[in-house]
């Protein structure tokens, strides 16, 4: 890694406010600055947009964004804004183009974003050529390769453009990107192998949770009531999130829904309006979300089973990108399996192996006992240790159970019974419990019949909802039970059954490995300095037209609200109070630390 020259630091703190970089900033920075083409496969929340930023303030000349979302765009620039860089876009919905493309032949931009099509164009090459280019950064660069998930032609377009400047080095950037699309990147952008920075896949901050569905009205409005910030719950269909918004408007929290059957400007309007706001819940199907940064995001919520662990992690990593402590509920239950494993059988031939794998190791993350947080690094490739401190498995150790006999004895009675009934009807034949349809089709006849004792009654229904998510029973037809792929093993004592069994959630502090409390802090109930401090950040926002995370994030209120800076040299020493932000509301925030 190139050496990093300490006017960086310097550059770091007066734009940004901070003393340090954060995870695999610096390795980026520092191959940027010295010019050299790189790839950065770095994880939502980690901080991306810096590592292209800061080199754009430094360097000679404008750094070219090429970026797909207008939305996107837009808050990136209102970001940039409020930290003093020189920035601005050229796209079809700016009505400044003559300003801008002024600004930049004068050298006055230290940022140019612009969406790959119009950067395709030969007319913004030959502006580019009345220019000084010093970098250009491709964000969401998995878009150029035909083996992402993502392909847009678009991309493959812009290649003439950066063979044209083949001496301006390129950034190219992405959160997601497989070995394939990460080779095929390196390739297309004849970056060199060694330009590959891939940071590491953990989020500290966020805490993961989950639950069987037990009840979903409940266990969300328990959610609620501890995450007073804005969050998202992402529902299943557009029904579902109709309902769900409802209930919780019903509550007095604000809410919001956003799916595919609203009409344009109400989806708009809606996302603007969570954007915005300190409070607000966002009920949305998972439409809801791609272009979205909004750091502050509290908790994310999944009222059902995500497609696949990539979905899962992908959406619970839009929560807490500020670095602060935030909440990820996900609700599952047995049909979300049994869904699923029917749409196994739509699919084509060839995919199916690879969907149900998909599902398998959905199926292992909510059923572990062990820690969800080293399960899911372990998924992307990583070796994490054992705990991580921050998961509802590690904060309260779920008991294994042994529960071989009893499922032998399940999958028995679902067997005798001729694999049709239902699992209200089979639990009734296991704990003897007689009824008309038992006496009249002689199942309390059978070998099975009351072979469950009281002290297991209890474990039969969680075991069937396990045994459905591995797919080991499967639906019938009319709603009743059968045996699936993995039951005659099971049923010969082969294979020995274990069953996680959660502990009653504690409403513990949260406390990382080292005793300590995670990263960032929970803010402070009734500061009266925080809250005037809060309050001030509200209006101030309303009146740039930004969102307050724009203004400062919720540790830097915090910071001032503890230390409590009498002058503005002090202040400036706070995180996020970078030069510009001092300069601009520096007397303000003094004046109001003096009132509290
Ligand atoms: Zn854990």
């Amino acid at each position: 890694m190139p050496a990093l020259p300490p006017s960086a630091l310097d550059a770091l703190h007066a734009t940004f406010g901070f003393s340090a970089f954060r995870g695999a900033q610096e390795a980026v920075v520092s191959r940027v600055l010295a010019g050299r083409s790189t790839l950065a496969v770095m994880p939502t929340g980690a901080g991306k947009s810096l590592t292209y930023q800061l080199p754009a303030v430094m360097l000679e000349g404008t750094c070219v964004v090429v970026s797909p979302l207008i939305a996107l765009m837009h808050d990136q620039l209102r970001g940039a804004a409020a930290n003093g860089i020189r920035a601005a876009s050229l796209t079809s919905a700016d009505t400044d183009r003559a300003a801008t493309v002024a600004a930049l032949r004068a050298g006055a931009l230290d940022l140019l974003y612009v969406a790959p099509e119009r950067a395709s164009q030969p007319h913004f090459r030959d502006l580019l050529e009345d220019a000084r280019i010093a970098l250009f950064a491709i964000d969401e660069a998995h878009c150029l390769s035909e083996w992402g998930h993502d392909f847009r032609p678009d991309y493959r377009a812009l290649r003439p453009l950066l063979e044209h400047f083949g001496e301006v080095p390129r950034l190219a950037l992405t959160a997601t990107a497989d070995h394939h699309t990460r080779a095929d990147i390196l390739q297309l952008l004849a970056i060199p192998d060694d330009g590959l920075i891939v940071a590491g896949f953990d989020r500290p901050n966020i805490s993961y949770t989950i639950r069987p569905r037990d009840n979903p009205q409940a266990q969300l409005a328990a959610l609620l009531d501890a995450e007073p910030g804005p969050g998202i719950i992402y529902a299943p269909t557009r029904a579902a999130v109709e309902r769900l918004a409802a209930s919780i408007g019903a509550r007095g929290r604000r809410v919001l829904p956003y799916h595919a059957g609203l009409a344009n400007e109400v989806r708009a309007a809606n996302q603007a309006a969570f954007v915005a706001s300190e409070d607000m819940v966002m009920v949305a199907t998972v439409a809801f979300g791609m272009g979205i940064d909004k750091p502050d995001v509290r908790f994310v919520a999944h009222a059902g089973l995500p497609k696949s662990i990539e979905a899962y992690y992908q959406e619970t990593g839009r929560a807490g990108r500020d670095g602060d402590p935030a909440q990820t509920l996900m609700l599952w239950g047995a049909d979300d399996f049994v869904r699923a494993r029917q749409r196994l059988t739509e699919v084509d031939e060839h995919r199916r192996p690879a969907e149900r794998q998909r599902l398998d190791a959905l199926a292992a993350l909510v059923e572990t006992p062990a820690c969800r947080r080293a399960l899911l690094r372990r998924h992307f490739g990583e070796e994490p240790p054992a705990t991580c401190g921050n998961c509802d498995n590690c904060l309260n150790p779920p008991a294994l159970n042994d529960v071989t006999e009893l499922a032998r004895k399940l999958l028995s009675a679902v067997y005798r019974t001729g694999q049709g009934y239902g699992l209200g009807h089979i639990e009734k034949v296991l704990i003897g419990k007689p009824d008309e349809r038992i006496t009249q089709r002689g199942h309390d006849a059978l070998s099975v019949y009351g072979i469950v004792g009281a002290d297991e009654a209890g474990l039969v229904r969680p075991l069937a909802r396990a045994l459905q998510a591995r797919g080991v029973l499967v639906p019938t037809e009319h709603g009743g039970l059968a045996l699936g792929e993995g039951a005659r093993e099971i049923l010969r004592g082969e294979e020995p059954v274990g069953l996680a069994i959660a502990a009653r959630p504690a409403r513990a502090a949260r406390r990382s490995r080292d005793g300590r409390a995670p990263a960032g802090g929970a803010n402070p109930v009734g500061d009266p300095l925080f809250e005037a401090l809060r309050g001030w950040r509200r209006s101030t926002a309303a009146e740039a037209g930004v969102p307050p995370y724009v203004v400062f994030h919720d540790a830097t209120l915090r910071e001032v609200a503890a230390q409590r800076p009498t002058s503005l040299a002090a202040l400036g020493e706070i995180g996020g109070m970078g030069t510009r932000k001092l300069g601009e509301w520096g007397e303000a925030i003094l004046a109001l630390v003096r009132q509290y």
